[in-house]
């Protein structure tokens, strides 16, 4: 089976109790839950089976080790997660407000993740691995962009595959490099992975058809359109495939395009078709929304086919 691997960050998350606005008063909060975005992903990857592993860093600290355990325990390699000696492990607070918008306090940037580089053991994980899946949230740090740089060139030169999901907060846009970091990713992309409007970062149409024939014709192979409650959309030069989402009771939305992301790469690198591949991300996703907690709703294979059984479908 192919390898997967991510470079990023990994962190906690602490959340709210009640919904409300910010942190300016004392209030119950539940955590801390493992998180970050790459470590979501590759966690999902772990569960359904797929060999797969993370370039990270962590601090020495039980933040970090609470991740650690996680990820190990759920199957990923994480022989390349770096401890480091002195900064502690980046965290993230999070409050829902009653409209579904959400406040967040991150300490990502100087904790121990900006770290993150190409290690001896960084090295040997890219050795071994098929897949490296970008995520735009980890382009936060020179050390960071230059490792993922390095990684896209080794996988690429011996036949390897690139998916990259911007997953990009809008203030993280004007950080110096990242526009040039977004757009070196997007250049060595097999499979892109943008939600809803991020695909018109990557280009100047303003009609979603001409965007993604666009970027086919600039070389992608697959473009796949997370659409939250209205499901997912697949588009390669064989035309496009609409698969509408299970309809769920959405607890908490953080994590599903990390685990709808994880699962579609998943399928897609065991050669399953689109439309398979988009109705079993659409069920990991579901289940992801359907959990309090970033990576409390990651799901494995069996749980996917219990849920998709339940709805009188067969996912494999
Ligand atoms: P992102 O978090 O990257 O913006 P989305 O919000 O589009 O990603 O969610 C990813 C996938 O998770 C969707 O394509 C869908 O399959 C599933 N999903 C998200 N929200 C819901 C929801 N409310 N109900 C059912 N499925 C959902």
């Amino acid at each position: 089976m192919k390898k997967i691997i991510t470079i990023g960050e990994i962190v906690v998350e602490i959340m709210a109790v009640e919904t409300g606005n910010g942190f300016r008063s004392a209030i119950p909060l539940i955590g801390p839950f493992a998180s970050g975005a790459p470590a979501i992903f590759i966690d999902q990857a772990a569960k359904l089976g797929q060999p797969c592993g993370i370039v990270s860093t962590v601090g020495n600290d039980d933040f970090g080790a609470l991740n650690v355990e996680r990820l190990r325990n759920d199957g990923a390699d994480v022989s390349a997660i770096a401890v480091h000696p002195t900064a502690a492990t980046g965290s993230a607070f999070v409050r829902y407000r009653q409209d579904g918008n959400r406040d967040f306090i991150f300490n990502i940037k100087h904790s121990a993740c900006s770290a993150i580089g190409l290690t001896p053991a960084a090295e040997a994980l890219v050795e071994t691995a098929d897949h490296l899946h970008i995520m735009g949230s980890a382009l936060f740090s020179d050390g960071i962009v230059a490792a993922i740089h390095e990684a896209t060139r080794r996988i690429k030169a011996k036949g390897g595959t690139v998916s990259f999901d911007p997953n990009i907060r809008k203030e993280m846009l004007e950080l110096p490099g990242m526009r040039e970091a977004l757009g070196h990713a997007l250049e060595n992309t097999d499979l892109f992975m943008p939600s809803g409007a991020e695909i018109f970062l990557f280009t100047k149409a303003t009609d979603e058809k001409v965007a993604v024939a666009e970027l086919l014709a600039r070389g992608i192979k697959a473009v796949v359109i997370k659409r939250g409650a209205e499901g997912a959309s697949y588009f390669d030069a064989s035309g496009a495939t609409l698969a509408p989402a299970f309809k769920v009771e959405e607890v908490d939305p953080t994590g599903a395009g990390d685990s709808f992301g994880a699962a579609f790469v998943t399928c897609w690198l065991r050669g399953m078709a689109a439309d398979k591949a988009l109705v079993i991300a659409n069920a990991t996703g579901a289940r992801a929304v359907g959990v309090k907690g970033p990576m409390e709703g990651t799901s494995s294979m069996a749980e996917i086919e219990a849920f998709l059984a339940a709805r009188n479908l067969s996912g494999v």
